[in-house]
């Protein structure tokens, strides 16, 4: 496709004077402008200098097929030309809405019920929170409402997913969070464990907690707990052992229902399907999006198990219609695409592939990173994985924000020629590579990320 400048502009300068970017210091764009990309394959980017990059994040975690897989385009060149659009209000559907909705519903771990889809992570949480919320007042129970997430947790942007999510940054000055949604402790063992503390006892530190939290509250006010397997845009923070085996003890004692957001972890990133089959998660709800078309077109789903389900559908008898939906629910087009992905993922066994490839990369970054300056945490599992810098390791205390550190080595790495990510809170940089990437582009990754930290220490 050819890009057209208008008004004689560049591109560069057009984007600048238009375009309202998300999640960017928007002073400083106004200054550098933005990098346009124009084409993938595999894990490579290319930026209209026609300069190239390893795309180390999958886009924004989600490219898991990696760029340029020519099923996809075929699949939603054949809906399109077949049917583009139709909708699933009052009972209507489409083919492929039904295809995926019943794949969904075997891959996931536990008794799911119904796939509500919609288009992206942050309103399939916004769904979750309504679903809770319809739920309890159809059970009889107009009191038990409040849900509790997790500082640093990443659950999106929207009002009550932007509520959800536990980072300063996304609260500050967009008067979130709303009433009823609460935060407990970030499962972090190296920054919030007490010295001496193993990691199941700090597991069972965080339980108790989140137990204190119910029990203040009052648990006939508590309705639910969401967390993601693996914590992914608040750190890449990995469960400390047992955690979630004594947080679902607390929850099951208070009837508190369990959100798995599955938006980053699911569709094999953590070696199998999904993260709660890695952490023993026995979800009520799950969410998904990203993996699900691995990024090429906008899909994502709020699952409800199939006791749930029950109790809506029945309620629906007393309720009438119910009431929530998109224009864009179940589109076609996103759904075609999430077949045609998931045919891959099953075909290529990429959760297998980020097994094996995630232990390499796991490995790799431990050999190259730990006991290294500046390194404090190297984390992850499968193909997730963090690398934390501090001023001093033996001394345990981040770095002065304003220094920015994180933020300059991932401008250091883009130079080199390797897409990674400065997580906001602290000074980590994250890895999740599409699933396809070879052990061979692991090495380049992992060698341009510490080329980028020597050129700042
Ligand atoms: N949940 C998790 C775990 C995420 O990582 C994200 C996005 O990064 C979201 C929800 C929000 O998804 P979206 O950006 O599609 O709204």
């Amino acid at each position: 496709m050819s890009v057209q400048p208008t008004h004689n502009l560049s591109v560069e300068e057009l984007d600048k004077q238009s375009v309202f970017h998300p999640f960017t210091a928007l002073a400083q764009h106004m200054e550098t402008g933005p990098r346009i990309m124009v084409s993938g394959e595999g894990v490579t980017l290319k930026d209209r200098q026609g300069r190239e990059y390893i795309d180390a994040l999958a886009g924004l975690w989600c490219v898991n097929i990696g760029y340029g897989r020519t099923e996809i385009a075929e699949a939603v060149d054949r809906q399109i030309r077949q049917l583009p659009y139709y909708h699933s209000f009052a009972s209507m559907g489409t083919e492929p809405a039904a295809y995926v909705a019943d794949r969904l519903k075997r891959m996931l771990p536990g008794d799911m019920g119904r796939v509500f889809f919609g288009l992206s992570g942050s309103d399939a949480n916004d769904t979750q929170v309504k679903l809770v919320w319809y739920y309890n007042n159809l059970r009889g129970r107009p009191n038990k409402k409040k849900i509790i997430a997790r500082k640093r947790g990443y659950h999106g942007v929207t009002v009550a997913a932007g509520s959800l999510t536990g980072l300063p940054v996304l609260h500050n000055a967009f008067d979130l969070p709303v009433d009823r949604i609460l935060h407990t402790a970030t499962p972090h063992y190296y920054w919030n464990a007490e010295p001496g503390m193993s990691e199941e006892e700090f597991s069972r530190s965080c339980a108790e907690e989140l137990d204190a939290l119910i029990e203040r509250e009052g648990p006939d006010t508590v309705a639910a707990f969401i967390a993601e397997p693996v914590m992914g845009a608040g750190g890449v923070i990995v469960p400390p052992k047992g955690y979630f085996e004594e947080v679902q003890k607390v929850l099951r004692k208070h009837d508190v229902l369990l959100i798995a957001d599955e938006v980053i972890c699911g569709f094999g990133r953590l070696g199998r399907m999904f993260g709660s089959q890695v952490f023993d998660i026995e979800p009520d709800m799950v969410t998904i999006a990203k993996g699900i078309t691995s990024g090429y077109v906008p899909l994502s789903a709020s699952v409800v198990s199939e006791p749930m389900w029950q109790v809506i559908m029945e309620g629906s008898k007393e309720l009438g219609v119910f009431g929530h939906g998109y224009t864009y629910t179940a589109h076609p087009v996103s759904c075609a695409a999430a077949v045609a992905n998931l045919d891959i993922i099953e075909a290529e066994k990429l959760d297998q592939r980020a097994a094996e490839t995630g232990r390499y990369m796991q490995e790799l970054l431990r050999e190259t990173f730990e006991g290294e300056p500046m390194i404090a945490e190297v984390r992850g599992v499968g193909l997730i994985a963090a690398v934390e810098l501090v001023p001093d390791p033996a001394v345990k205390k981040p770095f002065d924000p304003s220094l920015k550190v994180a933020g300059r080595i991932a401008a250091k790495a883009l130079d080199h020629g390797l897409i990674t990510r400065a997580l906001p809170n602290g000074d980590s940089l994250a890895f999740s590579p599409p699933l396809v990437i070879s052990r061979d582009e692991i090495a380049q990754c992992v060698e341009r990320l510490a080329r980028s930290i020597a050129e700042i220490r």
